[in-house]
């Protein structure tokens, strides 16, 4: 059994983090030498690499969970049921894409979300150009809703 040599902390001690080496090295009785750290997962909130390979690098800063809540993906579940089979190394997740939604609202498109969609989905610009009718607007609402049903942690909505 290996004795943790680590300082202890205090309860109710807070650190402002102002940089992470700084609160690690000025805590007491650290040694940069024998440092041995324990700290909690960092979550991303605006992960697009969504990768095995981005996962691994996330790691290295401490990244725990990675999750794309900026531009998310559509349809949620099977993007979910992807991830699963890929053997993704942190904890992952992603909101509703917005865009795609209006994308099938207003252009009758049925693509995921992904880059090469968004492409495609360029050259029928009627989902950038124009205002959402109610219609269209009745059309969008589902889709994000269904897709927030299936899983999704939010509604995403830049790129
Ligand atoms: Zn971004």
């Amino acid at each position: 059994m290996r004795r943790s040599r680590a300082p202890s902390i205090a309860p109710g001690t807070f650190f402002v983090v102002q940089s992470w080496a700084d609160c690690i090295t000025n805590m007491p009785g650290f040694n940069l030498r024998q440092a041995l750290v324990v700290a909690p997962g960092f979550i991303d909130l605006h992960a697009h690499g969504q990768s095995i390979p981005a996962d691994r690098m996330q790691a290295f800063d401490g990244v725990t969970t990675t999750l794309d809540l900026e531009a998310g993906v559509l349809p949620v579940a099977s993007w979910y049921r992807r991830q699963a089979t890929k053997g993704r190394v942190l904890n992952y997740g992603a909101s509703a894409n917005w865009a795609f939604a209006r994308i099938g609202a207003m252009t009758g498109s049925n693509a995921e979300s992904s880059l090469e969609g968004f492409g495609n989905a360029m050259r029928d610009r009627r989902w950038v150009e124009n205002v959402a009718s109610d219609t269209e607007v009745a059309g969008i609402l589902p889709r994000c809703r269904r897709a927030g049903i299936d899983c999704g942690v939010s509604t995403g909505g830049g790129a």
